[in-house]
């Protein structure tokens, strides 16, 4: 991947009468990236994609492709190709047709067209399809076929909406795989919708996460994983969920006591703080001590979720009555209402601000 500026987003804005779906984002996509715009339902990234798309006209700021203002441009002019959550093929035609449909209207030769279809099909592996209507299709065909239209089109970038949302599990995880190969394959920019972080986690270069219009992290799936910069990021980059709890400070000299886990932290950002929220992950606790840094916190056991793979247990903090969760991938013999120590390392624990709830 190029880290060079492909698609720029330059104070863009979004308004529907009274409600803003997209408030003032700046961004930069590199060429031929994998870049996900992922946040919950109604947080604006379709509305961000169908701008780059021209499928919405821009309330102000600028959509720059290759150095160009392209934010005037008819959608037919900017070459990009969109695929919909619903797919939006045309029913009354086949397989071959709603591939080629394009193509015929760019005059493309006879000959021209039938290497690009069976290019394509043999790609998406379609090609036993082509006589066959939508109607005739499974989900995952047609969102193949989806993919295969916009493929034959050579388009400056994929604009990729929720496209795997009406799949059943197992071929959203297929999918998830194809999908990744093909970006690399055909080495073009993706750009992807979702509002799922396992599919945000899985698939992309860069997530940029938002919320209510704003953008809120942009960063590697490890970065936006390990270091969020916010509770919003901390608490929605988590499956199934994320330890986000309060604690007094006692300060000592330099030392400042997280009384919560009546551990010490040398951190300099906790100078001057009484509060702050902390957050460790489930799975960053052991039920035994690894090393003998480790700290140690008494918890009683609520309740114990079996996942197949491994355990997710809920507890209490004992004298402090704040739940924590864990992960074990054994069931070691845990009893519900017992008390026992779980163990931790100091290293693991995000720090964030009472107030702007920003990373510290
Ligand atoms: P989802 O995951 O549910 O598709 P989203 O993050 O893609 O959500 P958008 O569809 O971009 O969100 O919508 C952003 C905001 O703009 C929402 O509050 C939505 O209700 C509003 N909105 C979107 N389209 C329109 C429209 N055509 N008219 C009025 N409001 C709209």
């Amino acid at each position: 991947m190029n880290k060079i500026s492909y698609i720029q987003l330059k104070e863009l804005n979004k308004t529907f009468n009274e409600t803003v779906a997209v408030n003032n984002i700046n961004l930069e996509i590199y060429e031929n990236e994998f870049f996900v715009l992922l946040g919950p339902s109604g947080c604006g990234k379709s509305t961000t994609l169908r701008m780059i798309a021209g499928l919405e006209d821009i309330t102000s700021g600028e959509v720059i492709v290759k150095k160009i203002n392209i934010s005037q441009l008819d959608p037919k002019d900017r070459n990009m190709a969109f695929v919909f959550q619903n797919y939006a093929l045309y029913p009354h035609m086949n397989v071959r047709k709603n591939i080629s449909y394009s193509l015929k209207l760019r005059k493309v030769s006879h000959e021209e067209m039938e290497k690009k279809i069976h290019w394509v099909s043999n790609l998406l592996k379609i090609d036993q399809l082509l006589d066959r209507k939508p109607s005739q299709l499974s989900g995952g065909q047609r969102q193949r076929v989806a993919l295969g239209r916009s493929l034959v089109r050579d388009p400056v970038a994929f604009l990729l909406d929720e496209p795997l949302s009406n799949l059943d599990a197992q071929l959203r995880v297929e999918m998830r795989h194809e999908l990744i190969k093909l970006q690399k394959n055909l080495a073009k920019t993706f750009i992807y919708v979702t509002h799922d972080q396992i599919e945000a986690m899985t698939m992309a270069s860069r997530i940029c996460i938002m919320n209510n219009g704003n953008i809120i992290q942009i960063g590697t799936p490890k970065e936006v994983y390990e270091k969020p910069n916010s509770i919003f990021v901390a608490r929605f980059i988590a499956n199934p969920i994320n330890n986000i709890l309060t604690t007094n400070i006692k300060h000592q000299n330099h030392s400042h006591n997280l009384e919560c886990l009546n551990i010490e932290l040398k951190r300099e950002c906790l100078t001057n703080r009484d509060l702050v929220y902390f957050s460790i992950r489930p799975e960053n606790f052991y039920i035994e001590k690894n090393n003998s840094d480790m700290a140690s916190l008494k918890v009683e056991i609520l309740q114990i979720e079996n996942y197949g793979h491994d355990y997710l247990i809920s507890s209490t903090i004992e004298n402090n009555n704040q739940k924590i969760y864990f992960r074990l991938n054994k069931f070691h013999n845990l009893i519900i209402g017992e008390s026992i120590n779980i163990y931790f390392n100091a290293n693991d624990i995000l720090l964030f601000d009472i107030n702007s709830e920003e990373a510290i």
